[in-house]
């Protein structure tokens, strides 16, 4: 809201709401993304003893934090290195979707396969919770990193054949088979894999606990602890790990929560 307010009164005085548009949405929701002005005292803010992305555009620092999508309706607390910051969580009801799968493995794996999907679990995790610099001082603007229509995706309660699995974290995009996939922003390839669940899957940090993700792939062009740059590929669409069909699935991770990635996008 507050960042909206800002973009609709500048935009017609001043070239400023062009700094603004670097930023990603605010949308403060399970999943979601709050951007948070800073006084100039606070140089830290974390999240149960983790610290959060903070940036500066044109003087003024945020922090800018990934909502988990399990957090619950309310107040949600960011401790700094002076004041808490309480930010309100509203209520958002995403849509439910139904499944199904024909490998029936996907919908309830045996010991041996939930074994290898908790080993990866851990393996992506260490991704997700880590915290490198930034490169970058202003927030990256990000680009779509495959072409196609897609439909709001992100968040949705699902049901696979008929029993209630985690919500979706990402964001899916349909394409063809062999179609290329590029990096939305600058970064560094952290992992590279192919997944029980989440198939052939690239993760790349874009520094500060911003983390994307892509799976399914048919194809991994990259190699772990390569540098990425806007635009160049990562990999090919595919349909390997639990899937219906060809697409891409695309997924931002900011402080360890799975946010929606249409908000990076403008
Ligand atoms: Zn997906």
């Amino acid at each position: 809201m507050f960042l909206k307010k800002i973009f609709l009164t500048t935009a017609c005085l001043l070239p400023i709401h062009l700094a603004f548009a670097q930023l990603p949405q605010d949308s403060r929701r399970a999943g979601g993304i709050a951007i948070i002005p800073l006084t100039a005292s606070t140089t830290q803010v974390y999240y149960e003893q983790k610290p959060v992305l903070l940036s500066e555009e044109n003087g003024q620092r945020y922090a800018i934090f990934g909502i988990p999508l399990s957090a619950p309706v309310g107040t949600l607390t960011l401790n700094t290195n002076n004041t808490p910051i309480q930010i309100e969580v509203k209520p958002y009801k995403y849509p439910e979707q139904r499944l199904t799968i024909k490998n029936q493995d996907h919908v309830n794996p045996n010991p041996s396969q939930l074994e290898r999907y908790a080993r990866e679990a851990k393996e992506q995790n260490t991704v997700y919770t880590s915290f490198s610099n930034s490169t970058w001082k202003s927030f990256p603007k990000f680009i779509v990193p495959t072409s196609g229509k897609f439909s709001n995706s992100f968040g949705r309660k699902r049901f696979f054949n008929g029993e209630e699995r985690a919500p979706h974290s990402g964001l899916d995009i349909p394409a063809p088979v062999g179609q290329r996939v590029v990096a939305p922003a600058d970064g560094i390839v952290v992992q590279t894999g192919d997944y029980f669940f989440n198939g052939k899957t690239v993760l790349i940090d874009h520094g500060q606990g911003l983390i994307s993700m892509f799976c399914h792939l048919s194809k991994i062009d990259v190699e772990q602890g390569q540098t990425i740059r806007q635009g160049e590929i990562l990999g090919l669409v595919g349909k390997t790990g639990r899937v219906t069909g060809a697409h891409l699935h695309w997924g931002m991770s900011l402080n360890n929560a799975r946010v929606d990635p249409q908000l990076f996008l403008k």
